[in-house]
C-alpha cells in the first residue's frame, strides 16, 4: 500500500508517522491542545483491541455521507465496537432518477428504501442493530448545497448522542458528499467537544482512484490496520451485501487494510490536493470549485452570523 509500517502498539496495529507534526484544534490553549491531542491518540490506538481488552469502552458515532462508507471505511473495525452508533447523512439516492432505474428500480423513494434495507442487513453481520443506525435523510449529491444544514443536523445528533469519538470521512476530493460530512463534522467539533478522527476512503491517484488510504500530504499520524483471514471474510461479505451497489463497490472486495487518523485541521476553502478531483470525473451533483465556493460561503455564515 506504498507506506512504511512500523511501531507495533498492539498485535495487529501499526503506526505510520508521516512527517509532520499534530495541528492545532482551533481555540484551544497549547495545554489543553496537547491534552486533547493524546486522548484522541490513545482512542485511535484502543480502535482495534476487542472489547474485552479496552480499558474503557468510548462511545463512538461513526458520521458517513452514504450507507456503505461505514463498511468501506471501517467495516472490520464495527464488530470491535459493539455500542458504535451509526450516522448516515444522505439516502443513498439521487435527485436524478438514473442510480434507481439502472439498479431496476421506478423512483428514487424505492432505490432508497432498497439502500436501507441492505444496509441494515450488511450491517447486522458485523453485530450493528438496526435501532444502532439513523439515516438523517439528506438527498445524495445535495450536501455540499446545504452545507449549513448539514452541520446543523450533525451537530444535533452530536449533542443527542453525546460520543467521546466521531468517526467520520476524510476532505479528500473522492465524493463531494465525502468533503460535506467532513466539513459538518470539523464544524460540529467547533462546538461541541468530542475526539475527530477519520477512515480513510478514496480520492484521485497518479493511476487512477487510491482507495484504502489518506492523501499523502496529511500531516497526522496514521494507524493502519491489517485485516486477519476473517475479517477480511466479514468485511467482502459485508460489502457484497450492497447489491445494487455491486459495480460501484468492485474496486473494494479485496479488502487488506483500514486506516485511520486524527483529522487534520482543514482549509475548505482550498483544494484537498491540487489537479483534477476524483469526483470531478464523474456528474456527481457538483465540481471542486463550486463545492469549495459553497464552502466559503457556508463558513462565513457559521464563523460570522
Ligand atoms: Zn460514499
Amino acid at each position: 500500500m506504498g507506506q512504511h509500517l512500523f511501531f507495533f502498539l498492539a498485535p495487529e496495529l501499526q503506526r505510520v508517522p508521516d512527517g509532520l507534526g499534530p495541528t492545532s484544534q482551533l481555540g484551544l490553549k497549547p495545554s489543553a491542545m496537547k491534552a486533547a491531542h493524546d486522548r484522541c491518540r490513545e482512542e485511535l490506538e484502543c480502535f482495534f483491541l476487542s472489547p474485552r481488552e479496552q480499558a474503557n469502552n468510548p462511545s463512538t458515532l461513526l458520521i458517513a455521507a452514504h450507507p456503505d462508507d461505514e463498511t468501506i471505511g471501517a467495516g472490520a473495525l464495527l464488530r470491535r465496537r459493539p455500542n458504535i452508533k451509526i450516522i448516515h447523512v444522505t439516502d443513498g439516492s439521487p435527485l436524478n432518477a438514473g442510480d434507481a432505474l439502472a439498479a431496476g428500480f421506478t423512483t428514487r423513494e424505492e432505490y432508497a428504501e432498497a439502500r436501507r434495507k441492505e444496509t441494515v442487513q450488511a450491517l447486522a453481520q458485523a453485530g450493528i442493530r438496526e435501532d444502532a443506525i439513523t439515516n438523517l435523510q439528506f438527498t445524495d449529491q445535495q450536501l455540499s448545497f446545504q452545507l449549513k444544514e448539514v452541520t446543523e443536523r450533525v451537530l444535533a445528533v452530536v449533542r443527542q448522542f453525546q460520543p467521546e469519538v466521531v468517526l467520520t470521512q476524510a476532505y479528500e476530493g473522492g465524493h463531494p458528499d465525502h468533503d460535506s460530512v467532513a466539513f459538518a463534522c470539523q464544524m460540529a467539533r467547533r462546538a461541541a467537544s468530542f475526539c475527530l478522527c477519520e477512515f480513510a476512503g478514496y480520492h484521485a491517484g497518479r493511476a487512477g482512484m487510491e482507495i484504502y488510504t489518506f492523501l499523502p500530504r496529511a500531516q497526522q499520524t496514521q494507524y493502519a490496520y491489517r485485516l486477519n483471514a476473517g475479517e477480511r471474510e466479514l468485511k467482502i461479505r459485508m460489502i457484497k451485501g450492497f447489491t445494487t451497489q455491486e459495480r460501484t463497490l468492485q474496486p473494494f472486495v479485496q479488502p487488506e487494510v483500514e486506516t485511520f487518523r486524527m483529522a487534520p485541521q482543514y482549509d475548505f476553502t482550498r483544494p484537498p490536493h491540487e489537479g483534477k478531483l476524483w469526483y470531478e470525473n464523474f456528474n456527481w451533483g457538483t465540481d471542486g470549485a463550486t463545492w469549495r465556493k459553497m464552502a466559503s460561503q457556508t463558513l462565513g455564515e457559521i464563523l460570522h452570523p
